[in-house]
């Protein structure tokens, strides 16, 4: 027998209309070179119509793909949602990525339109001869930008102006395209992932659990991963969906104007990499910010060193962290624990804290041996890969022919190594491909970088595996000192912080002090650049 209810679409026209008549008066709030952008979600919704109307105007039929190339900030919220509830298809795009991979993902994705920032058009412009696919560039400034390379091109608000400020939406079918996300590339070329109007819903209704980000009417959110990133994890919708307050750093994500910023608009929730947080303590420990209103900081995308939750706990501030990737939407686990607890040691709690956490309601997951393929028990000990299964989760690539091999019998294989506690809490160990086998043994690159991150001379550092004709691969870890011990510090000082810490055969070779850890095009620890340079010999 089947259930009575109605087969209510899951779109994101229902949260475009909640905001228009629930939130009219909520601000958005934006970061610009002068007096910051101030306006309300009325404004908003009126603007995201007249967008719609103008998108409609040229021809953009259901399905196509509306690329952005911007940064955090009110008309990039405007195409958030005017695009997939026209029924088109917003394609986000990396504005750190290299020429050619761009060139790659407009052209894989067939971009028929390009919405670019002003300040970067001579980035897109080094790609104007290789994207045939384009028709049109709308350029979003507050002053007139000249571009002789893309043509034709027309102003943003030029293209709005004029155009009524209601539009009449489609009825769309839940499981309509809505956005699409390439993968950073990491590990391997980026591809396509194609979020759909109810994964997003769903999505964003995890965000606001209490479990999630408790994401709510009460906040006043500040996401700093990047709105080309996995949807800036899904904040900005479930933003609009809930009604939250919204504060955009535009091109500014230095610590300073982080932390000004967080405190002249009384943040209450905000979310990006470990590296913006660990600029935001250095900060902290020399100038003085009002962040009482920061009710949590999420963090995610690479391991959230133990070292960078006890460093903010000491100025209280709540880090949480959640694992999720591209193709999760992201959001799939949060760590517990959202307030320190008086009865539990703080080192219990920083532990529970460094953990990945438990998946969200709606997320299956199975940890599998690697080598085995058989399911590993929760001991805390044996580890495998990271499988996930859930609505929100992709099921294919676009246009991707290795998909099969990523998409095991209804799994997503994530390619991360995790354990797991008899509590269901998932620890991530590291990736499969970072993992360094010695003596047929495997050692957490993830677990060494975090220990020599605890060093108090030490501000990042990264680890890989370099070939070893006795042991096939070994430890080599890279450090950067913090400002105050550049030249003061030395590989065996740290050996010697780590030798009880850690198993003797865990040991590094050698530590190598660099500058700066290369970072991807979304900051996490560019290890492929690493092992490059060191196949060159260039860093040894
Ligand atoms: P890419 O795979 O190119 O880095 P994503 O941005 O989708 O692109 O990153 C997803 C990956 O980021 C995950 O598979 C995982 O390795 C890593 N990651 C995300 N969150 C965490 C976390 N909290 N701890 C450790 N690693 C994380």
């Amino acid at each position: 027998m089947q259930g009575l209810m109605m087969d209510y679409q899951l779109t994101l026209t229902h949260a475009f209309r909640r905001a228009e008549r629930y939130f009219s008066r909520k601000e958005i709030v934006t970061q610009t070179d002068g007096e910051p952008h101030h306006y309300t979600y009325k404004e908003w919704s009126k603007r995201a119509q007249q967008l719609a109307h103008a998108l409609h105007k040229i021809g953009v039929v259901d399905g196509e793909r509306v690329a952005t190339f911007g940064w955090n900030t009110y008309r990039h919220l405007e195409l958030y949602y005017a695009v997939p509830c026209m029924g088109a298809m917003l394609h986000t795009l990396n504005i750190r990525l290299f020429a050619e991979q761009l060139a790659y993902i407009i052209n894989d994705a067939g971009d028929k339109i390009i919405f670019v920032d002003g300040d970067l058009v001579p980035v897109l412009e080094k790609v104007a001869h290789q994207i045939p696919t384009v028709k049109l560039f709308v350029i979003m400034g507050n002053a007139p930008y000249a571009t002789e390379k893309l043509q034709p091109s027309v102003d943003y608000e030029t293209f709005i102006a004029d155009q009524p400020t209601t539009y009449d939406w489609p009825e769309l079918a839940e499981d309509t395209a809505a956005a699409m996300c390439y993968t950073s590339g990491t590990t391997a070329n980026p591809k396509g992932v194609i979020y759909s109007h109810r994964s997003i819903f769903l999505h964003s209704m995890g965000v606001g659990l209490a479990d999630g980000a408790a994401l709510s009417e009460n906040d006043t959110v500040l996401p700093i991963v990047p709105m080309f990133h996995a949807n800036a994890w899904g904040f900005p919708h479930a933003a609009v969906m809930m009604g939250s307050k919204v504060v955009l750093p535009g091109r500014f994500m230095d610590p300073l104007r982080i932390a000004a910023l967080m405190q002249k608009e009384r943040v209450t929730l905000s979310s990006g990499v470990p590296t913006i947080w660990i600029g935001l303590l250095s900060l902290l420990d020399k100038e003085q910010f009002d962040l009482s209103a920061l009710r949590a900081i999420f963090c995610g995308g690479s391991a959230v060193p133990r070292a960078l939750i006890e460093g903010l706990y000491r100025k209280n501030i709540i880090i949480v962290q959640a694992w999720g990737m591209t193709e999760t939407s992201p959001l799939a686990s949060v760590a517990k624990l959202r307030s320190y607890q008086q009865d539990l040691p703080l080192d219990e709690q920083l532990d529970i804290k460094a953990k990945q956490g438990t998946m969200l309601p709606g997320v299956d997951f199975r940890v599998v041996d690697i080598e085995s393929g058989n399911e590993v028990p929760w001991d805390n000990q044996s580890f495998g890969e990271l499988q996930v299964r859930g609505p929100w989760i992709a099921r294919a690539y676009y246009n991707d022919s290795e998909s099969d091999a990523k998409f095991a019998d209804g799994w997503l294989r994530t390619g991360d190594v995790a354990v797991v506690d008899s509590d269901g809490m998932v620890q991530l160990v590291d990736r499969t491909k970072d993992l360094v086998k010695s003596g047929g043994e495997w050692i957490s690159s993830v677990e060494l970088e975090g220990r020599i991150m605890g060093h108090p001379k030490v501000l990042e550092a990264c680890v890989i595996a370099i070939p070893d004709p006795q042991w096939s691969e070994r430890p080599l870890a890279y450090a950067v000192p913090k400002p105050d011990f550049v030249g003061k510090v030395t590989s065996e000082e740290i050996l010697e912080f780590l030798r009880p810490q850690v198993a003797k055969w865990w040991l590094p070779d050698n530590v190598v002090f660099i500058d700066a850890i290369p970072k991807t095009s979304v900051g996490k620890f560019d290890k492929k650049v690493l092992r490059a340079q060191h196949e060159l010999g260039n860093i040894v």
